[in-house]
């Protein structure tokens, strides 16, 4: 499904609407790829309309997290950065040390593990967090030399 398509349908499954700045953040949110924070969304978000302000990307980051659109990350060492992103395939994050780049991974392997666990111990499963910090190919050149 589209995610704006999906949206639509959570917010009205709880009486919400789609309106035009929750379409506006929506799009900001699908078109980058990086994992922007609510500042980060709101700067990209403001060039497109000037009159949105940061306490409206707050309520609505919300909204869009209670209704399951997007998923909150702590992505940074100090888990003191939120960042946001739609919710959809299982994926996985690194961080890097260095330059705080995040990179996503998918890994059938970690789903197996899972799946293996939850038949194993009897678990249901909902959500599998995994989340490596380390030094990316730039910074261990940096490391080097
Ligand atoms: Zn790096
Ligand atoms: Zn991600």
């Amino acid at each position: 499904m589209a995610p704006l398509e999906g949206a639509t349908q959570r917010l009205q499954a709880t009486g919400r609407r789609l309106t035009n700045q929750r379409r506006l953040l929506l799009k900001v949110l699908t078109e980058s790829q990086a994992h922007l924070d609510a500042e980060g969304i709101y700067a990209l978000a403001k060039e497109r309309d000037p009159n949105i302000s940061l306490a409206t990307v707050y309520r609505t980051l919300n909204v869009f997290k209670e209704t399951g659109i997007v998923q909150e990350r702590i992505l940074d060492r100090e888990g003191q950065r939120r960042h946001y992103e739609i919710a959809g395939k299982a994926h996985y994050h690194f961080t890097c040390l260095g330059c705080g780049r995040v990179i996503e991974f998918e890994s059938p392997m970690i789903e197996q593990a899972s799946t293996e666990l939850a038949k194993r111990l009897d678990l249901d499963i909902v959500q599998t967090r995994v989340h490596m910090d380390g030094y990316c190919p730039a910074c261990q050149e940096k490391e080097i030399t």
